[in-house]
């Protein structure tokens, strides 16, 4: 038997056209069960991992786990509207946020959306919050510096732009500060800035946009807030929408900073998820992929070649210790994801040294490379320095008599320690760092009490700033010290001990 061509043509024509039907048919389902904001959803057979579901009342749902029968949804909303049988709808899209200039100074949530009060965010440009890592090829080795405006930090720990640091320590140790005096410290830097609040109080979030707010630095900070009350698949999405926003920038050739605050609530979050949606559970009950879901997310801070615009995206994410604990599940994992850890003590922090900065367990692998010569000359032995007094601190409390050389150790690092101490939202120009700390290498700090060295130093660069303009243009200038530029910071430094001693009698 042998079909005619047009026969032929007509049987092909059904069948496209009732494979259409069936595309049609699987872009509904209905809801199996529901509760926990999960949802398992019968008839999506194309479902894609990570898309968009719309269930009744506008609430949106994200398919997370594909199974034969049916696939398994978080619901990013109030579930209690929704009950079985109800229609579901596929969108074809994945969870996307609005990138480009117009986020700036806004407070959005995680899939994007105005928060703050404000007109409602316009965008023609979106992008998925998940995307791969730019590949080997891509980046470049960092090279410039991303000042935290911090002295503890610029000095030993320097950061690097398109590194990940990681900021460690207790609950209520200043991690956040650190964060946050990072941000203010961009201003006029051309660095544009994320901070992606995870699992936070409200209230800390609004105070944080209000402290930015103060020192004009929302102009270029775009904060991405899931809170404690939003449901946990805002608070999972959150590092990937803040991420998604800042690879945009990143793209087009600018600097950005961001910040995850914290990923530890971030891998809860993400427990809970997992554990509704009963996927096995491995480890202190995280589900085996925990270690992917911070890999994938911390490998998208990058330094991009010259071929692709130059741009970096620095991250800072912060993990909170349990009891300074960190060789537990999460901390040694973000710990071997980063280029190094800012490491935080409760008991530094409670005997006023703050930030509360561990010099001893904190490290940079690679922002050391990106430091400005000038700070380089000045911090060279500071670590070193520090863990020498430590050391002898140790000793110096049995209270045994100390020789000439001990007793100068100790306080030369009670000084330095005094030194490094910054108060909060007071981040310092490069040359004002450089001078302090010029100021202590070269003894100057040898005659002054512990207790006046805060005091010493404010002078010191007031003086500075007054009398010797030209000395910070030239470190601003050249950021190195060559010989003539030291011995011109020497004599000032001489001359200002001077005026130190009459300020202090006055
Ligand atoms: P949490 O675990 O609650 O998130 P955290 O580790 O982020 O806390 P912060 O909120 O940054 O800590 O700081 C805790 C407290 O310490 C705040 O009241 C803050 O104002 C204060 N603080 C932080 N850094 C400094 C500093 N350099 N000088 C003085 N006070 C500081
Ligand atoms: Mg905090």
């Amino acid at each position: 038997m042998s079909l005619k061509p047009e026969e032929i043509s007509k049987l092909l024509k059904e069948q496209i056209r009732r494979y259409d039907d069936e595309m049609e048919v699987d872009e509904t389902g209905t809801v199996i069960t529901i509760g926990d904001g999960i949802a398992l959803v019968y008839g999506l057979r194309n479902a894609m991992a990570g898309e968009l579901l719309l269930f009744p009342h506008d609430v949106y749902g994200m398919v997370l786990n594909l199974e034969e029968e049916h696939v398994g949804a978080v619901l990013m909303g109030n579930d209690t509207g929704i009950k079985e049988g109800d229609e579901v709808k596929r969108t074809g899209k994945i969870v996307e946020v609005p990138v480009g200039d117009m986020m700036l100074g806004r407070v959005v949530n995680a899939l994007g959306q105005a928060i703050d009060g404000g007109e409602a965010i316009v965008s023609d440009k979106f992008r998925p919050v998940e995307r791969v890592a730019p590949g080997v090829m891509t980046r470049k080795s960092v090279h410039q510096p991303l000042m935290t405006g911090l002295k503890v930090i610029d000095s030993m720990i320097p950061i690097g732009r398109g590194q990940r640091e990681l900021i460690i320590g207790d609950r209520q140790t200043g991690k956040t500060a650190i964060a946050i005096d990072t941000i203010i410290n961009q201003k006029d830097k051309n660095v544009k800035c994320i901070y992606v609040a995870i699992g936070q109080k409200a209230s800390t979030v609004a105070q944080i946009v209000e402290k930015l707010r103060s020192h004009g630095a929302m102009e270029y900070t775009t904060i991405v807030s899931s809170t404690a009350s939003d449901a946990a698949p805002l608070q999972y999405i959150a590092p990937y929408a803040g991420c998604a926003i800042g690879e945009e920038w990143m793209e087009n050739g600018d600097d950005v900073l961001i910040v995850y605050d914290d990923l530890s609530k971030h891998a809860v979050a993400y427990r809970t998820m997992s554990l509704l949606l009963k996927r096995p559970p491995g480890r202190e009950a995280y589900p085996g992929d925990v270690f992917y879901l911070h890999s994938r997310l911390l490998e998208r801070a990058a330094k991009l070649n010259d071929e692709l615009g130059g741009g970096s995206l620095t991250a800072l994410p912060i993990i909170e210790t349990q009891a300074g604990d960190i060789a537990a599940y999460i901390p040694t994992n973000v710990i071997s994801i980063t280029d190094g850890q800012i490491f935080l003590q409760t008991e530094l922090f409670n005997s006023g040294v703050r930030p509360a900065v561990d010099s001893g367990l904190s490290v940079s692998r690679v922002g050391s490379a990106a430091q400005i010569k000038a700070m380089k000359q000045v911090s060279g032995s500071l670590k070193l320095e520090l863990a020498q007094y430590r050391e002898m601190q140790a000793f110096a409390k049995f209270g045994s008599d100390l020789d000439a050389a001990t007793s100068e150790t100790l306080a030369h690092g009670e000084r330095l320690t005094r030194l490094l101490i910054q108060n909060q939202y007071d981040p310092m120009s490069a040359s004002h760092q450089v001078l302090s700390l010029f100021a202590a290498k070269n003894k100057y700090l040898k005659n002054v009490k512990v207790e006046d060295v805060a005091l010493y130093e404010k002078e010191m660069l007031k003086y500075m700033e007054r009398e010797h303009h030209e000395i910070i243009a030239q470190i601003d200038e050249k950021q190195a010290l060559d010989e003539a530029l030291s011995e011109s910071i020497k004599q000032a430094l001489d001359a200002f001990a001077k005026e130190f001693a009459n300020i202090l009698e006055g």
